[in-house]
């Protein structure tokens, strides 16, 4: 047998205690379960050849017991050293000769961890017992189960005993000892059924039966020996341990073993097969079974120790060193994040950032659909007439009428009008510059979730203050020059404008509509409609400007969103004539409003190319070329740095995690590279 192997995977098993329980290999050891009372503990005991667990009737074990038996030999001089001993991994190089005390000191601990009144915790105490009497093995010790809570017990006792029980027996290099009383019904067995949950085919499972002993007169265990019942390809192990009067006389586990032997040596089921029988067969059968596990799952330990090696360091190094600023190592951190920072900014502007989307618009991208379709559509659906009635160019042609010409009356009225309209691209167009600003502020956000901010919260608050706040601050110059826009435009009425109808034109233009030449059927002019005639103007101007009435450059990508974007759309006011006109009055009335129509729409076509480059201009490249400056004159200084550069809790946490964890592998790695 190696006993070496196994003492191996023990200190395998201590290398790994310090992570707690994130142990990332699974270690071969085996695991005790069974009901409450079923003598789980008593077997241990007898494993051991010692009384040291606690025990009593109802819940006793509460917490798992991670028992490390090392067979060692007998000391050359037992006057100095002593023969046997154990030592708990809490409480490191001390030494308990005396195994009440190790009892003791568990019932200590574990009311520590859990209270006195029967409460449970998957908190494993982990304990080696030394001695030249054991055999070499990993054990754990598990509370029985129950199904009704008592004392401090949760109401879903069973459910949590179940899960902690699980989390040692469902990893495959778990050996499950199932302990089943042999007076109850195999069949009713709780440690058999959990065993049969993680182990179907009971490759890792035996039974062991214990209370023989308490077995009515002339029943035996011998159908289930011969897996006659239910069988376990490893078999079983029929026991006899002390009954609770051995154990209330103190009867030593010396004199139990010899009972047990006697027990199956001279009883008539049993005697022709005693050998197979018992707690030493038991042990030299768990050692042997562990040992040809080990074996068998060495080299995987070694690969998971490997790979779980890399992956802990590389993580490590993603963490960094932590911050200690001898060497000016806290500027240089917040430069380069400052550089990168920035740099990306610019990038995602560009649409040149490593992580484009393909599904979404992002950066410079979102920018563009701003312009090119929330604001441009805006703009060309102001209607400059719609909140101009007829009656009211009428008023306006009469106040004006004297300082006109006689043939066209119309210049000072339409100048008014226009004037009044052209006021409406002011607000589509400071609108417009929000909507770019919110987008910059998102692009900042995204920016400000990248790992490097995760470390350092203190520096990503700040990042987040002065960003904002120098995009806040370049809003306002942006906002002047786009109401500087409007106002110029307002301001002076280009009526030399290449594109703008003529008066004479627009007279001639009405004039036609309102005499056709075209004759009716009759042989008289052919009545046409007011309303026909304005959709024909509107059809010719539409044309003459170019302005193209389709979905335009992000049509196909928004088309199942809304067709044309409604944000800056005016709500819709109905146009009423009031009174009637007479046909002069109507004649200027009309022209007026192709004039108004026409000028209009050169003035559209100028916001829709102009707002968006004085945006460009004094928002967007502002928050491009300042915003390194910003930063480095808010951030960079010496008396910030120290606060700003504070690791977050979880980083550090993190880091340490990572830090025990690679020790832990490195000495594990240690350890395999000597079988
Ligand atoms: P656990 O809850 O499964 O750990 O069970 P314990 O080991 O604490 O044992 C529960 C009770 O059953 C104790 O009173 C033991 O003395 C008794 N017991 C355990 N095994 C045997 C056995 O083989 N024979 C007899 N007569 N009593 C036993
Ligand atoms: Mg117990």
């Amino acid at each position: 047998m190696d006993e070496q192997l196994i003492q191996k995977i023990n200190k395998l098993q201590d290398a790994f205690a310090t992570v707690g329980q994130h142990n990332p290999v699974d270690l071969p050891q085996i695991a005790v379960i069974g009901s409450q009372s079923s003598g789980k503990s008593s077997v241990l005991e007898n494993i051991v050849g010692k009384d040291f667990l606690p025990r009593g009737s109802g819940i006793v074990t509460r917490r798992p017991l991670i028992l490390q038996l090392v067979n060692i030999p007998p000391p050359k001089d037992p006057s100095t050293e002593p023969a046997e001993y154990g030592e708990f991994l809490h409480l490191p190089g001390k030494k308990f000769t005396d195994f009440s005390e190790i009892r003791n000191e568990i019932t200590r601990d574990t009311e520590l961890k859990t209270g006195k009144n029967a409460g449970i915790s998957p908190l494993p105490i982990n304990l080696a017992i030394y001695s030249p009497n054991v055999l070499t093995l990993t054990l754990v010790d598990l509370p029985g189960l129950t199904k009704v809570p008592v004392g401090d017990q949760p109401r879903d006792i069973e459910r949590q005993i179940k899960e902690m029980i699980n989390k040692f027996i469902d990893r495959p290099n778990a050996i499950i000892l199932s302990v089943t009383a042999a007076n109850t019904d195999l069949a009713n067995s709780d440690g058999l059924k959990l065993a049969r949950e993680v182990d179907p085919d009971g490759n890792r499972t035996i039974g062991v039966l214990t209370k023989v002993d308490l077995m009515d007169k002339g029943t035996d265990v011998i159908d289930i020996l011969a897996g006659r019942v239910i069988p376990l390809k490893l078999g079983y192990v029929p026991v006899v341990n002390r009954g609770q009067k051995d154990i209330d006389t103190n009867k030593s586990i010396t004199k139990a073993l010899e009972y047990e032997k006697q027990f199956f040596d001279n009883h008539p089921a049993y005697s022709s097969k005693s050998q197979f029988c018992g707690t030493p067969f038991l042990s030299r059968k768990l050692s042997m079974i562990l040992n040809h596990h080990i074996k068998a799952t060495l080299p995987e330990i070694k690969a998971k120790v490997a790979s779980n090696l890399s992956k802990y360091q590389s993580e490590l190094e993603q963490l960094g060193d932590p911050q200690d600023d001898q060497s000016g190592g806290n500027a240089n951190t917040v430069l380069s994040i400052i550089t990168e920072f920035t740099n990306d900014f610019c990038m995602v502007l560009d649409g040149h950032s490593n992580d484009v989307s393909s599904y979404e618009l992002s950066g410079g991208a979102r920018v563009s659909f701003v312009f090119h379709e929330l604001y441009a559509n805006g703009i060309k659906s102001i209607d400059p007439l719609d909140q101009v009635k007829d009656s009211d160019i009428r008023t306006i042609l009469y106040n004006s009428s004297g300082s006109s010409p006689a043939l066209f009356v119309a210049t000072s009225a339409f100048e008014v009008i226009v004037k009044k309209q052209i006021r409406r691209f002011e607000e589509p167009s400071l609108k417009c510059v929000s909507m770019v600003h919110d987008e910059l502020v998102r692009i900042a956000n995204q920016l400000l979730n990248k790992p490097a901010f995760k470390r350092f919260p203190q520096l990503k608050e700040q990042f987040y203050f002065v960003v904002t706040n120098f995009l806040k601050t370049s809003v306002f110059p942006t906002n002047k020059i786009v109401t500087d826009i409007v106002s110029m435009e307002q301001c002076y009425i280009n009526t030399a404008h290449p594109d703008f109808v003529s008066g004479q034109k627009a007279l001639n233009i009405v004039a036609e509509k309102n005499n056709p030449t075209k004759l009716g059927p009759d042989g008289r002019p052919l009545p046409s409609s007011r309303s026909s005639n304005s959709n024909s103007y509107e059809r010719s101007l539409d044309q003459e400007m170019n302005l193209p009435k389709e979905n335009g450059f992000f049509g196909s990508f928004f088309q199942s969103k809304s067709k044309r974007p409604t944000i800056m759309e005016p709500p819709p006011s109905i146009l009423k004539a009031s009174g009637v006109l007479s046909e002069r009055e109507q004649m200027e009335t009309d022209v007026i409003k192709l004039l108004i129509q026409s000028y209009y729409n050169i003035v559209k076509r100028t916001m829709i190319d102009m707002i968006p480059k004085a945006i460009m201009l004094k928002l967007v490249n502002h928050c491009r070329e300042g915003l390194q400056k910003e930063l480095l004159k808010e951030l960079y200084n010496p008396e910030a740095l120290k606060e700003l550069m504070k690791e977050s809790e979880l980083t550090v946490q993190r880091r340490m995690e990572c830090k025990r964890m690679i020790e832990a592998l490195n000495k594990a790695d240690l350890v395999l590279n000597t079988v």
